[in-house]
């Protein structure tokens, strides 16, 4: 097992010294399944919860970690995602101000994807009466150790308790709590165990990881991820979102269709850039050199990925 070290050897790894500073939390979380060994300020046990109505049963839960969805009613709970393990006592508080008591029926967890600021806290949410479902390579992936390519680190394989207990492959459909969940398995995008959730009646769609809303997304290239499968996952977004859909990225605020139409172009148009620079013959040093992001920087570099490393992203994967 290896432990991330501190900004610094984020900033070793070529992310901006902005995203570094901005979003450590989840970042160190993309990376590393240790995220306890970070700095003092950047632990995810004291980052309180912050909830936002989205329905009449269902809230949007920000702390750290990728961002969650609770949905509550007499069927018993279900949770989108569990940040890292250090953040369950903090997303049990939330819950239990939310829902101060707890219905007796069972509560179930759902992962959108493999990476641990989504699954850190799955063992916690488990003890605490959860049952986790998943895509099937979710389980797979948090069964093996795992390398984070462009981190150099490699993460640990998740206790038992902690694996998602059912799984499904291409789509599946949950009715609860008085909604209908279509779950839906995206061909490889950000990593090859990506879903979405739509609760179709609440009209609130999580995109997980596919979308990082407002800047440049983290690709896990090492584990499946590429350009082309976020392009074509944020435009299956766009055909089932309208415009009074509430849309959760994985990371970054609350959003709706326009700005997710915002991201997919802007997705497309370094897409197209770096493609063609690459078909020109050039290679992945004297592709960057031509900053092919270079109209985009000011609206989306600020966030985690630096320019340059997402164009690289871009380049290894397209
Ligand atoms: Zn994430
Ligand atoms: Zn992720």
């Amino acid at each position: 097992m290896v432990s991330i070290a501190s900004r610094r050897s984020f900033l070793q790894f070529g992310l901006s010294a902005a995203g570094a500073a901005l979003a450590p939390r989840w970042a160190l979380a993309e990376a590393t399944n240790a995220p306890q060994q970070a700095a003092a300020q950047d632990d995810p046990g004291k980052v309180p919860v912050k909830s936002t109505k989205l329905a009449e049963n269902v809230y949007l839960l920000q702390g750290a970690g990728g961002n969650m969805v609770l949905q509550t009613g007499a069927d018993g709970l279900l949770l989108i995602d569990a940040s890292y393990a250090p953040a369950v006592p903090r997303i049990r508080e939330a819950i239990a101000e939310l829902v101060p008591a707890a219905p007796s029926a069972p509560s179930q967890l759902i992962n959108t994807h493999w990476h641990q600021d989504h699954t850190g806290g799955n063992e916690g949410m488990h003890a605490a009466g959860f049952s986790i479902l998943a895509h099937r390579r979710t389980r797979d992936r948090l069964s093996h150790p795992q390398v984070m390519k462009l981190f150099h680190r490699t993460v640990d394989a998740s206790p038992a308790a902690a694996l998602p207990t059912q799984v499904f492959d291409s789509t599946m459909t949950v009715f609860r709590n008085g909604d209908t969940l279509d779950l839906v398995h995206f061909a490889p995008a950000h990593t090859d165990s990506d879903i979405y959730i739509h609760f179709k009646n609440a009209n609130v769609l999580h995109l997980g990881d596919i979308w990082f809303n407002g800047m440049y997304p983290f690709i896990d290239e090492g584990t499946g991820g590429n350009i082309d499968g976020m392009i074509a996952g944020s435009r299956q977004g766009l055909e089932i979102a309208d415009n009074a859909t509430k849309i959760i990225p994985g990371h970054g605020p609350l959003g709706n269709k326009e700005e997710l139409a915002a991201y997919h172009e802007m997705l497309l148009a370094v897409r197209e850039k770096v493609a063609g620079l690459k078909k020109q013959g050039l290679n992945e040093q004297e592709a960057l050199a031509k900053k092919p992001t270079a109209e985009f920087d000011a609206q989306w570099g600020k966030g985690f990925m630096a320019a340059d490393v997402f164009a690289g992203i871009v380049y290894r994967t397209v």
